[in-house]
C-alpha cells in the first residue's frame, strides 16, 4: 500500500532510490510479522532484502517461524559485532529517530487514504441521489477538490518519506563503517581482538553443529623486542604491518587473521585440520622469513624477521575458546623453546 507514496523523485539517484525500497521492504516486513520496530530489527531486515547470502540463509532456515526471538538470534549471530561501543550507540539512537518518524508517515499516508476513500464513498452516495445536473455538478466539484487536496497531501507525504528513508538508509550506512572500525586493528588493518574473539566463537559454533574441522593459529614475532630497540617503534612498526599483509595474503575465503595483540597474530582456519592448519602456517612463515626487509630511508638491510606458530584443533562440543587459545599458546610455546621460527602443533599425549 505504501510502495506508491515512495516512488523516487526523477531526480533521485538509482543507488538512493534502491536504498529507499530495500528500507521500505525491510519496515513492511517489521510490520507483517509484528516485530518491534527497532534500529537492530531494521538493521537486520535491510540487509535481508538487500541480499546478504549468509543472512537470507540464516533466516530463511526458518521458514515461516520468524519471529522476534529468531531475529535476535540471528542478529546477534551476524550484526551484532560491538553493539556496546559508544559510537555505534549513538547512530543507533539516531536510526531509531529516523524510525519513529517513518512509523509517524506510514500512520498518515494510512489515515489520508481512509479520509479519502471515505470522501470517495459519500460522492457517490451523492451522485445515486442527485436530481438535478447542478446537483451532479456540485458533487463532481467536491470531488475535484478533495482529490487535489489529496494529490497535495500525497506529493508532501512522498517527499517526506523519500527524505526520512534516505536518511535512515544513509545512518545504515554511518553503522557499517563505525561497526567495520570497531573490529580493525588500526595500526595493520587487521581484524582486531574484538573481531577475533567473536569470530572464534561463531566459527566453533559452526563447527559443532556441523561436524567440520577448525584449526586455530597463534604466531608470534621472533625476538622483535631486540629489533625495536636497535631500529626504533616505528621501524618496529612497520614490520608489523609487512607481516599482517603478509598474513592477509596468505589466507582465503572464511580464513580470518588478526592482530591479537602487540606482535601476536592469531588466525582461524574453518574446515581445516590440524595437518593443513601446520602447513597453512609453514607456508606463511616462509612468505615472512623470505621478505627482505630495508630501512627505506637509509637502505640498510635490517635482516630477517621469523614467526613461531602454534596449533590446535578444534576439540568438538564441550571445547571453549579459551582451551582453544590455551592449547594454541602452548603449542606457541613449544615452538619458542624447540629454536623459534617453527610450527608446532598442540599434543594432547604431552599434557
Ligand atoms: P620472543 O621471540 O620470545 O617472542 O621475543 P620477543 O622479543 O618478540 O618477545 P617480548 O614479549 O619480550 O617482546 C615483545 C615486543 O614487541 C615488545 C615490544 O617492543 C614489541 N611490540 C609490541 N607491540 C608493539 C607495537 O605495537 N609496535 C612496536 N613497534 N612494537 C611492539
Ligand atoms: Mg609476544
Ligand atoms: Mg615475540
Amino acid at each position: 500500500m505504501a510502495q506508491e507514496f515512495v516512488k523516487s523523485r526523477e531526480n533521485d539517484n538509482a543507488s538512493a532510490a534502491k536504498a529507499q525500497e530495500i528500507a521500505v521492504k525491510a519496515l513492511e516486513r517489521i510490520e507483517e510479522l509484528d516485530l518491534s520496530p527497532t534500529p537492530e530489527n531494521f538493521e537486520l531486515w535491510y540487509k535481508y532484502f538487500d541480499g546478504d547470502a549468509e543472512l537470507v540463509g540464516a533466516i530463511d532456515k526458518f521458514g515461516d517461524k520468524v519471529n522476534e526471538a529468531v531475529c535476535d538470534k540471528v542478529y546477534r549471530r551476524f550484526l551484532q559485532s560491538s553493539s556496546h561501543e559508544d559510537a555505534i550507540r549513538k547512530v543507533s539512537d539516531e536510526l531509531q529517530q529516523a524510525l519513529a518518524e517513518i512509523a509517524g508517515l506510514f500512520k498518515s499516508v494510512k489515515s489520508a487514504t481512509n479520509e479519502y476513500g471515505d470522501t470517495l464513498d459519500g460522492a457517490s452516495v451523492k451522485i445515486q441521489n442527485a436530481n438535478s445536473l447542478d446537483d451532479l455538478s456540485e458533487v463532481v466539484s467536491e470531488m475535484v477538490q478533495s482529490t487535489k487536496k489529496v494529490v497535495e497531501y500525497n506529493k508532501s507525504l512522498e517527499s517526506q518519506l523519500s527524505n526520512s528513508t534516505q536518511q535512515m538508509a544513509e545512518l545504515r550506512q554511518n553503522l557499517d563503517t563505525v561497526r567495520k572500525e570497531a573490529m580493525t586493528d588500526s595500526l595493520t588493518g587487521l581484524s582486531n581482538r574484538k573481531a577475533f574473539d567473536n569470530y572464534l566463537e561463531l566459527a566453533m559454533a559452526e563447527a559443532a553443529e556441523q561436524k567440520s574441522t577448525l584449526v586455530l593459529l597463534m604466531m608470534d614475532i621472533d625476538h622483535f623486542k631486540k629489533f625495536n630497540d636497535t631500529y626504533g617503534h616505528l621501524i618496529g612498526d612497520q614490520v608489523l604491518r609487512l607481516v599482517a599483509r603478509s598474513l592477509k595474503d596468505g589466507i582465503k575465503g572464511r580464513d580470518l587473521a588478526a592482530r591479537y595483540g602487540g606482535e601476536e597474530f592469531a588466525i582461524i582456519l574453518p574446515d581445516t585440520n590440524v595437518q593443513g592448519g601446520v602447513s597453512v602456517g609453514n607456508a606463511l612463515r616462509r612468505v615472512v622469513e623470505r621478505k627482505e626487509v630495508i630501512n627505506r630511508t637509509t637502505n640498510e638491510n635490517l635482516g630477517q624477521i621469523t614467526l613461531s606458530v602454534g596449533v590446535t584443533e578444534f576439540f568438538g562440543q564441550g571445547d571453549t575458546p579459551e582451551k582453544m587459545i590455551a592449547r594454541a599458546d602452548e603449542a606457541l610455546y613449544d615452538a619458542k623453546q624447540a629454536g623459534r621460527n617453527r610450527v608446532k602443533a598442540y599434543d594432547p599425549a604431552a599434557v
